[in-house]
């Protein structure tokens, strides 16, 4: 077989006249479902080529923000605007660029990889026939599924589908990649190896990554929001978000015994469990003496800061 040189400048063939730089502009989106609830209230936010975070709890509203950006479902007000295009007014010109990896597909065809991202890139107009040979190489290499590429899709590893899933979002040169809960089910390596796939290709489209792990976030996203009940509480830099907890944060130990009289006692931020004992957080921007002691927030810690402050 012919050997593909892995070059992101194979996926991005299409672009090659136009600008590398995109941006995808979202203003006062909100959605209400038929059944009176509502997703998403007044959603702002501004994207540009890298890794983008939206992270949010179960039920904030992720999916439902990326079905809307997919053109996969309508909305009530706002616009989205992706270079220059509105995607109501002009919804092909966003899905030209899209690639799209949801959180379920579904039932995979009794197909092999290759015969499906072949199928797959016709669907998303490669037409050219070597083109799509070369674009499904490269593919297949850049997500480690060369060895595999002629085995059942639907027989594949939870990790081997959800690189498969990558591949095929890739398909046709995306200048915009919507990634939904994409490490859910992933052990340790696969979710590593998924990561580095992602980091390699950030700098020449949008990726917008939504999920519930803040680590996902902390390890790729330069840049993020939280969303929770179907409202942004903050856009920025992660760090930006954890300098919100400078000099503000305690932590103590104490045993399993004492934790039901200090939840009564304090508003603790978080309680995690370590070597059998219980560390407990809060944020004050006293010292609150009784043994606590000043540790510095990671982006967990103000991650949960923030939505408790949301809830309030
Ligand atoms: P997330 O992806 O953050 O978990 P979703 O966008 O899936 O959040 O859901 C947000 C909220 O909207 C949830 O409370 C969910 O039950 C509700 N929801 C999602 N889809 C529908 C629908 N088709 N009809 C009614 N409610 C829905």
């Amino acid at each position: 077989m012919e050997a593909v040189a892995i070059t992101p400048d194979l996926i991005t063939d299409a672009n090659k006249h136009s600008s590398n730089e995109n941006q995808l502009k979202i203003s006062g989106l909100s959605k209400t479902y038929h059944n009176g609830f509502r997703a998403l209230n007044n959603v702002n936010l501004t994207l540009s080529n890298g890794m983008f975070g939206l992270l949010g709890p179960n039920g904030a509203g992720k999916s439902s923000f990326m079905r809307s950006l997919a053109t996969l479902q309508t909305f009530d007000n706002g616009n989205i605007i992706f270079n220059g295009e509105d995607s109501q007014a002009n919804p092909d010109a966003i899905r030209k660029c899209l690639g799209y990896l949801p959180q379920e597909f579904g039932v995979y065809p009794k197909m092999s990889a290759v015969q499906l991202l072949d199928y797959l890139a016709v669907l998303k107009g490669v037409t050219d026939k070597t083109i799509r040979k070369k674009q499904i190489d490269y593919l297949l290499a850049l997500t480690n599924l060369t060895a595999h590429k002629n085995k059942a899709v639907a027989n594949y590893s939870g990790g081997m589908k959800q690189r498969f899933g990558i591949a095929q979002a890739l398909l046709g040169s995306p200048k915009l990649l919507i990634i939904d809960e994409p490490t859910a089910g992933l052990d340790p390596a696969e979710r590593n190896s998924f990561h580095n796939i992602l980091s390699d290709i950030a700098e020449k489209m949008i990726i917008l990554l939504s999920t519930h792990i803040v680590e996902d976030i902390n390890n790729l996203c330069p840049k993020m929001a939280i969303l929770n009940a179907g409202e942004i509480c903050f856009q920025g830099e992660p760090q930006a978000l954890i300098n919100t907890l400078q000099s503000r944060l305690w932590r103590k130990t104490i045993s399993k015994n004492e934790l039901e009289q200090v939840q009564q006692q304090y508003e603790l931020l978080s309680v995690r469990l370590k070597n059998g004992c219980y560390q407990i957080r809060l944020v004050s921007d006293i010292n609150p003496g009784h043994g606590f002691t000043p540790v510095e927030a990671d982006l967990e810690d103000a991650y949960f800061h923030t939505l408790k402050q949301q809830q309030r």
